[in-house]
């Protein structure tokens, strides 16, 4: 059995998380924290997600998580990841990181403690998703200059960052192929007198509304033709399936910065 504790536990990943491992046979829950003063404190894990009551309730205290858990996954928000990466290393314990919108600081924290333990970081855990940054690596390596390249992402209103973590992993796959730097060539926001469009580009375009889970398009468009790769989730369980079966993975592993690719053996 290994022993998997949940950072962020009320949210939207928080619960589909928890279901998930409970619902994973060689896994058991060890427990799950939120932020201080979230309305998920105290909380039973089993009433949190509308089951039956399992004896564990969520704490502010990351520190108590750590020293019961072989694997602790977070799905939380940039300063809290970059925290509980530093908890991780010092106390040993293997980390899934899947919060997105991190700057320099927060990834140097994660990476930082990928030096001391294994981590699993992924911008979207879901095997279809991992599927289409291979698949878009491959065609931007075999498309010409000819083709833009233009990323369209769409998600629910509470989404704090844009673009998503998946369309910028998408357009960092995108430049991989071309052999580009995704800084020196990302059209990242479009607003009043642009110009024209430049040649080799990656645009990237930002929808937010509803409770889209999360939609993601990349359009090759040439004179003439047009070639379009997309995903649509529409459960979070896409999500938590995959994060559970990387934090299964990772706790055998030894210290190491891993993605969903060696996860998935891709
Ligand atoms: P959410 O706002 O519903 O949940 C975040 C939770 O983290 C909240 O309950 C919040 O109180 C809690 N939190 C904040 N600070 C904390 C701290 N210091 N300690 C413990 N808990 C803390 O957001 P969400 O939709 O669940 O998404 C969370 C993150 O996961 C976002 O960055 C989102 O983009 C990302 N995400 C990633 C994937 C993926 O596959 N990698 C999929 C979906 C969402």
């Amino acid at each position: 059995m290994t022993r998997i504790g949940i950072l962020g536990a009320g949210g939207r990943m928080g619960r589909a998380l928890i279901a998930a491992v409970a619902d994973t046979p060689l896994a058991r829950l060890s427990g799950a924290t939120d932020r201080a003063g979230s309305e998920a404190i105290g909380r039973d894990l089993g009433v949190l997600i509308g089951r039956e009551p399992v004896g564990v309730a969520v704490t502010a205290d990351p520190v108590a998580l750590f020293s019961v858990s072989d694997v602790v996954i977070d799905f939380t928000a940039p300063a809290a990841s970059a925290h509980h990466a530093a908890l991780a290393a010092d106390h040993g314990i293997a980390l899934v990181v899947g919060t997105t919108g991190l700057n320099g600081d927060h990834q140097q924290a994660i990476d930082h403690a990928a030096g001391r333990v294994a981590v699993v970081q992924a911008a979207n855990f879901s095997l279809g998703v991992n599927l289409l940054l291979a698949l878009t690596r491959k065609v931007a390596a075999t498309l010409d200059a000819d083709f833009d390249i233009e990323i369209l992402e769409m998600h629910h209103r509470h989404k704090v960052d844009a673009p998503s973590g998946t369309a910028l992993a998408l357009g960092r796959a995108a430049a991989d192929g071309r052999g580009v730097d995704l800084d020196a060539v990302s059209d990242r926001v479009r607003d009043g007198f642009t110009g024209a469009r430049q040649t080799g580009h990656i645009g990237f375009a930002t929808l937010r509304g509803g409770y889209v889970i999360g939609d993601h398009s990349v359009i090759f468009a040439a004179n003439g033709e047009r070639l379009e790769l997309g995903h649509r989730a529409s459960d979070r369980t896409v999500f938590s399936r995959g994060a559970v079966r990387a934090a299964l993975w990772a706790a055998g592993q030894p210290a190491g910065h891993y993605s969903m690719v060696d996860v998935l053996g891709l």
